[in-house]
């Protein structure tokens, strides 16, 4: 029997391809994981804004399958950057023309003058040496900053992997004349009522009776394969474990350092106003400015075609950060108006959700120790996937794809 913890889109994803045996225990009392939906009038809030893009056809259609057609939404990507009070297209890199005339110089002077040597060894290190200190310091550098909350000289250099937007000199150059989006995914897809319509989807194709809700994982005996939860003990044959990855060292008694798995938390505010904002465009926007808290704010209204203003902001922290949301969501407000996104316009509900962790930071360290860990793990048929599972940075569409490698190897 395999024994499936967290019931995200990675566990139920297992789960419905699975052809063994299992149970999922999932602490909460609902499924979806970080993919979940609020609801509040006709405001749509997701835990952050999930979007879609799609990388594997045979994915693309097990979601859309399920849902009916009418219900997700193609959407034309527009998104943008404030700089210094005024707008610039995203990404930065690409865009550096739009700028004041110096700046751009600077920008331009930077990008040919830098040395290429290939022998990067942080983050931080191959901003500069890809793009020069004008655009890395004007924004890479500070915008990675907030949303990392952490010195981008830990983080590996390939710490965004493919999420990260490279573009070299040549594609700079031409975007000058002519728009290149359609190298940054000009659209993506979004279900009308929120993410958790394609955690529906898949969740439709496993048994219910078999998700066990309110019931977490507590510790595991790794010899005798058995699993205690807050309510059982559990024997199993495979264990596919979703929750982090040092929660499930602690749980299986696998000495570890504490000090090689560190994150931040991303804390959102979902905000609805009793009207239309100004920006009628932006899907999202990136803020690198440190006088200014958030680092994105999302506008679900511009992407489902809502009649008021329905925002997500996410702001970055340390994952230990001691935060009063009641402070923070003031500020929010006061920096939203700062930024021009609200004037007039009066909040009529907002929700306030905590991601911990939510981008871990994936340094030299995190990567090494993580592939001895888990291959110890395997051996005794303990299995760690899903965004925090292995401790990397994913799209739920990598998660769905791991999740069915993984049950076609252990069926
Ligand atoms: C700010 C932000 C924005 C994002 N935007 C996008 C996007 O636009 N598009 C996209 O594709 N992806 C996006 N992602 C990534 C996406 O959210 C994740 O890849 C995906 O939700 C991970 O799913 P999971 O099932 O692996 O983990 P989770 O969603 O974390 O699920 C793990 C489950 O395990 C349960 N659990 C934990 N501990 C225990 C225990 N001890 N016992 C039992 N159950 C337990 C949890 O309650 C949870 O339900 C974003 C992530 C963040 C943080």
């Amino acid at each position: 029997m395999d024994l499936i913890i967290g019931a995200g889109i990675t566990g139920l994803t297992y789960a419905a391809r699975t052809s063994n045996d299992y149970i999922v225990v999932e602490k909460e009392n609902e499924i979806g994981g970080y993919c979940r939906t609020h609801y509040s009038g006709e405001y749509v809030w997701d835990y952050s804004g999930h979007f879609f893009h799609f990388q594997h056809p045979d994915i693309k259609d097990y979601v859309m399958e399920r849902l009916p057609k009418e219900e997700v939404l193609t959407v034309n990507k527009h998104t943008q950057i404030y700089y210094k009070g005024r707008y610039v297209d995203y990404p930065f890199q690409m865009n550096i023309h739009q700028l004041e005339k110096e700046e751009f110089i600077d920008c331009l002077y930077d990008l040919f003058a830098v040395k290429q040597d290939g022998n990067a060894s942080s983050f931080k290190d191959m901003l500069y040496e890809k793009f020069g200190k004008s655009i890395s310091e004007k924004f890479l550098i500070p915008y990675n900053e907030k949303l990392y909350a952490t010195d981008l000289n830990s983080l590996d250099v390939d710490a965004m992997g493919r999420f990260f937007p490279y573009a070299d000199k040549e594609q700079i150059i031409l975007n000058f004349r002519n728009s290149q989006k359609q190298f940054y995914n000009s659209t993506f897809l979004y279900p009308r009522k929120g993410v958790i319509k394609v955690v529906e989807s898949v969740a439709s194709r496993v048994n219910a009776d078999k998700i066990c809700l309110n019931e977490h994982l507590v510790s595991i005996d790794l010899n005798a394969k058995l699993a205690t939860t807050n309510r059982r003990t559990i024997h199993y044959d495979n264990l596919i474990s979703t929750v982090p990855f040092p929660r499930l060292l602690d749980m299986a008694k696998v000495p570890y350092d504490r000090n090689v798995y560190s994150c931040n938390k991303v804390v959102v505010f979902n905000i609805g106003f009793d009207r239309k904002g100004a920006d009628t465009k932006n899907n999202w926007i990136y803020f690198p400015d440190k006088d200014i808290v958030f680092y994105r704010v999302g506008f679900y209204d511009n992407i489902i075609g809502l009649d008021k203003m329905s925002l997500y902001v996410e702001v970055g922290f340390a994952h230990g950060e001691a935060v009063d949301e009641k402070q923070l969501y003031q500020r929010v407000l006061a920096d939203l108006k700062k930024a021009g996104i609200v004037a007039d316009e009066q909040v009529v509900d907002y929700e306030c959700v905590v991601m911990d962790p939510a981008y871990v930071h994936i340094t030299q360290q995190s990567e090494t120790d993580k592939t001895e860990k888990m291959n110890f793990l395997n051996s005794h048929s303990v299995y760690s996937i899903g965004r925090y599972g292995e401790w990397k940075y994913c799209s739920l569409e990598d998660n769905m794809h791991d999740a069915f490698m993984l049950a076609d190897k252990l069926k």
